[in-house]
């Protein structure tokens, strides 16, 4: 299926970019111009099954028709509306999230690394302890709180010294918590499923065991939803698999239908919060909210939750043979409904670029992990296109 290419041509787009961004992002030559669904077009006119999804923003699938309205009236009505006053829009959305997660309130923002921000302040500010304690191969973020927290020297070290008072820990590991959560920490944060970090799913027992000794120590237990929320790993929220109740649950990613959002979803066990102890000019603002009411309603009524657990089980166990089938290629292949991991055992980058010669974008998780991240809507047989796909770059090269 090809489009009339559209302007600016790629090479302009390319060189235009090249130019002027800040550098600070790998890039790929290909010039995305459209999406719809669980497609992408670039500026040729060429298909893609898209398995980056946005970066896990695109659970709803590009260009999603209750997301564009609810956009377009919302723009039309109130764009900006700080916090100071009330808004219809926010209060209904306000209510919606809350009861969603179960948690009584939220504090909205515009990223995910802000949800973590507020997460990490609000534990500080409800317990009056300094110390958090993160987990290795965890990844929280870009700005310098979230940053601590977050695990990759590569990310970290050149911003050093840091925000004190972190400590790492191996994942899944629990008496390394019992070792190292004291009457001096403030928070533990962790992924449900680490995402960046290799796509490796937290073990139920293993994260129930971590929030009750956060109870029973006194921090704040932090479940870092930003990649896991929305339907993605087969629940609305990941932790729901396991029955947690975090204190504090930092969202973001999908949760605007695409549009930039973060919220960090609040437990009672974290108590008042003072007016002035934190805030955002953007934060709650009802062109957001209206989108992120919106994607919650096609949560619901398209159930991408069930479409993300039966979609992404069918998946795991369609590319399960991997490890047998190519050996000296594929370690393990595992994830959690619709966030799927392929570790290899050499460089993943050779792959990616097969991938996309086939007409499939896909993304790393690490140097080593093929991490497939698709919106929800996908079809089963795009899946199996993606499976192909996969198998043959395998079958030839690397
Ligand atoms: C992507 C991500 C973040 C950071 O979100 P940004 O919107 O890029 O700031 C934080 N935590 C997790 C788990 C993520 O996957």
């Amino acid at each position: 299926m090809t489009d009339q290419p559209t302007s600016p041509t790629p090479l302009t787009s390319m060189s235009l970019e090249d130019a002027h961004t800040s550098g600070v992002y790998p890039k790929r030559a290909l010039t995305i111009v459209r999406g719809q669904g669980a497609y992408l077009w670039d500026s040729e006119g060429r298909r893609y099954i898209d398995c980056v999804g946005g970066q896990g923003a695109a659970n709803l699938g590009h260009a999603h028709p209750a997301v564009v309205a609810a956009i377009q009236n919302q723009a039309a009505t109130l764009i900006s509306c700080p916090e100071i006053f009330y808004n219809d829009t926010r209060a209904a959305l306000l209510e919606k999230l809350t009861t969603a997660a179960g948690m009584p309130r939220a504090f909205l923002c515009n990223s995910g690394t802000e949800a973590v921000e507020a997460a990490l302040k609000f534990a500080k500010l409800a317990t009056g302890r300094k110390h958090i304690v993160a987990a290795k191969r965890g990844f929280h973020g870009r700005t310098m709180g979230a940053l601590a927290a977050t695990w990759e020297p590569k990310y970290r070290e050149p911003f050093e010294p840091g925000v004190p008072n972190y400590t790492h820990v191996p994942y899944n590991d629990l008496s390394a918590l019992e070792a190292e959560i004291s009457d001096q920490t403030a928070a533990l944060i962790l992924e449900v499923v680490q995402g960046e970090g290799g796509v490796r799913p937290g073990d139920g027992e293993y994260l129930r065991a971590a929030q009750a000794l956060c109870r029973e120590r006194g921090a704040m237990f932090i479940t870092d939803e930003v990649q896991t929320g929305f339907g993605r790993t087969g629940k609305l929220f990941a932790h729901q698999h396991y029955g947690l109740e975090p204190d504090l649950m930092p969202v973001a990613k999908s949760m605007a239908g695409g549009l930039p959002m973060g919220a960090c979803l609040i437990g009672s066990r974290v108590g008042t919060l003072e007016p002035m102890t934190h805030g955002s000019t953007f934060g709650g603002n009802p062109l957001a909210c209206a989108a992120a009411l919106a994607a919650l309603e096609v949560m619901d009524t398209e159930d991408l939750p069930g479409r993300a657990a039966a979609l992404g089980g069918w998946m795991l166990e369609r590319l399960a043979d991997l490890p047998s089938r190519f050996p000296e290629k594929v370690r393990e292949v595992r994830g959690l409904g619709l966030l799927l991991g392929i570790e290899l055992r050499n460089k993943v980058a050779p792959v990616l670029r097969g991938l996309q010669e086939r007409g499939v974008l896909a993304l790393p998780a690490g140097v080593t992990v093929l991490r497939l991240l698709p919106p929800l809507v996908i079809s089963k047989d795009d899946l199996e296109l993606v499976a192909q796909a996969v198998e043959a770059v395998l079958t030839q090269s690397v």
